[in-house]
């Protein structure tokens, strides 16, 4: 049986998830910040701010210039550089690439110093391979600004279907005779979708067919549907929806809005969505009962004691709930969600 693997340190109170063979941890909350890391992808998707943690991964997709997006990433490129890990790298749509080279100018005339970094603007239609044959590929999105969402997708080469059962000597010998006997195919592994309304992009194979599909969803009582149309973003409604057709094994939602109640949230996609698909759903920053469920998958697997005398060890298990579903601050944001 595989280990499960730890979550990152606690700090500022990240949502973590564990979705077999995948962490996913950050934190998103709508206006405020999100960052969203998958370790074993080497990702990490927007830097509204920039946790430690987020620090180690090597590639970052941003999605859009909206600050609760991109407010860390000038930081994100120093740290690594300061701290010695090599020049970041960031994966950008080529509509704000010349901004961000724009931002990062201000910051060398600030700094009187200039911070090495890749920057690898993307079109539409792009790969960029991230690691042996995965890739990043990019589709646009409609939001206020440009934006876009990210699908992972591994490309792995199998057997043509004429050649199945042949023996080893066999297909040997047609490759050496220069048969193509292999094709490739394209397994979608994650899809992110930063900020985004209802559209077309919802609906492509490689989002469909993703295992994690990882998404905001930024307002969830009825009365907000208006909200969600001016900010171009999506609702619980659309969600319910939308999930009808994904054939994930997980939908991330995030980008909730620090006022959301997360039980109400929940109650409110399962009467939308039904009893069975809302067991697909998974809320990045609900800190309790994520918690319990990778306590869960520990225990499953016969860790939690070892992981518990650890905690115990280092003085009781982290507390630091935090994260939304916070006290209401009450009356409409002054302008509409970024
Ligand atoms: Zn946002
Ligand atoms: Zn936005």
């Amino acid at each position: 049986m595989n280990m499960i693997p730890n979550p990152p340190a606690r700090e500022g109170g990240l949502g973590f998830l564990y979705l077999p063979p995948y962490r996913v941890f950050g934190t998103s909350i709508a206006g405020e910040a999100t960052t969203i890391g998958i370790p074993e992808l080497d990702i990490c998707f927007d830097l509204g701010i920039c946790p430690r943690s987020m620090l180690a991964m090597k590639t970052v997709a941003i999605t859009h210039g909206h600050m609760d997006h991109i407010g860390g990433l000038a930081y994100y490129l120093s740290q690594r550089y300061f701290q010695g890990m090599g020049e970041g790298q960031i994966v950008c749509d080529a509509r704000i690439a010349p901004h961000i080279q724009r931002m990062m100018e201000g910051y060398v005339e600030l700094e009187r110093q200039a911070t090495p970094f890749k920057l690898i603007p993307l079109r539409q239609g792009d790969e960029h391979m991230i690691k042996n044959n995965i890739f990043l590929r990019p589709f646009e999105v409609e939001h206020t600004v440009p934006a876009f969402g990210y699908s992972i997708v591994e490309k792995r080469s199998k057997l043509k279907d004429e050649f199945n059962g042949l023996p080893q000597d066999k297909l040997k010998e047609l490759r050496d005779r220069g048969t193509e006997i292999t094709r490739i195919i394209e397994v979608p592994l994650v899809a992110f979708l930063g900020d985004t309304a209802p559209g077309p992009a919802l609906v492509r194979d490689d989002v469909r067919k993703a295992q994690i599909v990882i998404c905001e969803c930024t307002f969830t009582e009825p009365e907000h549907k208006d909200r969600a149309k001016v900010g171009m973003h999506m609702h619980a409604e659309a969600i319910a929806e939308w999930l009808r057709v994904l054939e994930c094994q997980t939908l991330v939602l995030t980008h909730l809005s620090r006022r959301t109640n997360l039980l109400y949230a929940r109650k409110r996609l399962g009467d939308l969505a039904g009893p069975q698909l809302v067991k697909k759903i998974e809320l990045l920053m609900d800190h309790k009962y994520n918690k319990e469920k990778y306590e869960k998958q520990l225990s499953d697997n016969g860790q939690l004691p070892e992981r518990l005398a650890k905690l115990q060890a280092r003085g009781g298990p982290g507390a630091g709930a935090g994260g939304p579903g916070g006290p209401g601050r009450g009356g409409p944001p002054r302008r509409p969600m970024r």
